[in-house]
């Protein structure tokens, strides 16, 4: 296993290695289940089912997991608004943002640990941070001390944010339980209260996968303050690096802007859907980006895709489905592109070139391409050829007559009346070729 990947900290390419006798363990921070995800955070995740899917493809054993940030000041306030309970109301979003993840092939991760699962760590964790003088007591929680964590600013090269002063850097592990707070509080020896969404990460990773992580996933935005701090909580407690390597997906830009809800362009999957597209072909567009370029998303762009996904589908039904093998120069090739920082532009490229070399026999291509789809995730496997019902049959049958008898106006009007019922049809060297509109 061969992955070279960008790693954040080295800033440079680094092969990732692989641990002995052991998966491989990703920790990807997840969603605060708020509101539905939009597009934009849904690419980090699709990033980081490719890298999973690279992995395993490369014959590497993976434990991937994603947290769900269930307690922090958006989810209690949107509990509050709804006039819910805050599990109540966390679940919901949990489950919506789940069901985004199936609609776009991402494997389910091995765990999805809740923040509030596990919140004797974090209050374990601070106790440490409290007894080796890397965190104090304030007012209104417990903060961690960045004056105290000399190598602050590692993986970012920024120690704190614009217009911010050197003594409102630090950061709060815990916050007392205030007024607006309700029912979500939790006894600690410091005092009543709730966690800070940064220690939350520190905690769900020493409870399941250790001190170190093998790679450490999240979207640019995240890597300061929310990584800093929390390399800055672990290796303050365990004295070992939180993670080998970092990875960080880039943001995504609609139609050239920031995302934002003044400018009316946050999209969901379902805006995508009653715009008539399906995830995967969202999906498929994802995969011609480079994970660490900036996309650019556009409503022409994704019809694209859609364009280009229903061609490759089209295509991959057309292929005999006789059982060959898949071709070896090309998934060498294949591999070489996923393994070089996860290529999936090249990889995507390297699809049509493989349907239009006519050295190969359709079923070598198809077996290729099923191949190259166990880490692309569209789906080519569950496509099944349209179902015609009999009475279309008939009128195929009744076409190809009139065809052969050269009757070219009752041939048009049949395919008049067949493209009315939902279908197109499509004349080949090997006859009539019909498919679902
Ligand atoms: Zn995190």
């Amino acid at each position: 296993m061969v992955l070279k990947l960008y790693n954040t900290l080295a800033r440079d390419l680094a092969p990732v290695t692989a641990p002995p006798e052991r998966p491989l363990s990703i920790y990807a921070c997840g969603p605060t289940v708020y509101d539905y995800a939009h597009i934009g955070n849904l690419r980090t995740f699709v990033t980081n089912d490719l890298l999973r899917r690279t992995l395993e493809y490369l014959g590497q054993e993976v434990e991937l997991v994603m947290n769900i940030t269930d307690v922090d000041d958006k989810t209690i306030a949107g509990a509050r608004a709804a006039g819910e309970t805050l599990t109540d109301f966390t679940r919901r979003y949990e489950d919506y943002f789940l069901a985004d993840l199936a609609a776009l092939n991402v494997k389910t991760p091995a765990a999805k640990p809740r923040a509030t699962e596990h919140v004797p760590t974090m209050i374990a964790l601070i106790e440490k941070l409290l007894a080796n003088g890397r965190a104090y007591p304030a007012d209104d929680g417990v903060y961690f001390s960045i004056a105290r964590f000399p190598s602050y600013g590692k993986l970012s090269g920024r120690t704190e944010t614009e217009g911010e002063t050197e003594a409102s850097r630090d950061f709060a592990l815990w916050k007392f339980w205030k007024e607006e707070d309700g029912e979500t509080a939790w006894e600690a020896p410091f005092g009543k209260g709730r966690p800070g969404w940064h220690i939350e990460c520190s905690a769900m990773i020493a409870d399941l996968i250790g001190p170190t992580v093998d790679i450490h996933t999240g979207a640019t935005d995240l890597i300061f303050p929310h990584h800093e701090n929390e390399i800055a909580q672990s290796e303050s407690v365990y004295a070992a690096p939180l993670a080998r390597h970092w990875l960080h997906g880039a943001f995504l830009l609609v139609e050239g802007q920031k995302m934002s809800k003044s400018l009316g362009n946050v999209f969901t999957l379902r805006d995508l859907e009653n715009r008539g597209f399906s995830s995967l072909d969202y999906r498929y567009w994802l995969l011609t980006a480079h994970y660490r370029t900036q996309a650019n998303f556009t409503w022409e762009a994704l019809a694209g895709a859609q364009t280009a996904r229903g061609r490759l589908n089209d295509a991959f039904l057309d292929l005999d489905s006789g059982i060959g093998q898949a071709d070896e120069s090309y998934r060498a090739k294949f591999h070489d592109f996923i393994s070089d920082d996860l290529n999936f532009p090249q990889a995507v490229a390297l699809i049509w070139q493989l349907l239009a070399d006519s050295s190969l026999t359709p079923d070598v291509q198809r077996a290729t391409l099923l191949d190259f789809d166990r880490v692309l995730g569209l789906g080519l496997a569950e496509l099944k050829p349209p179902t015609i019902p009999p009475e279309i049959q008939n009128l195929l049958v009744e076409r190809e007559a009139a065809r052969k008898a050269r009757d070219f106006a009752t041939a048009d009007a049949l395919r008049a009346q067949i493209e009315t019922a939902g279908f197109t049809i499509e004349d080949t060297e090997k006859g009539q070729k019909i498919r679902v509109k």
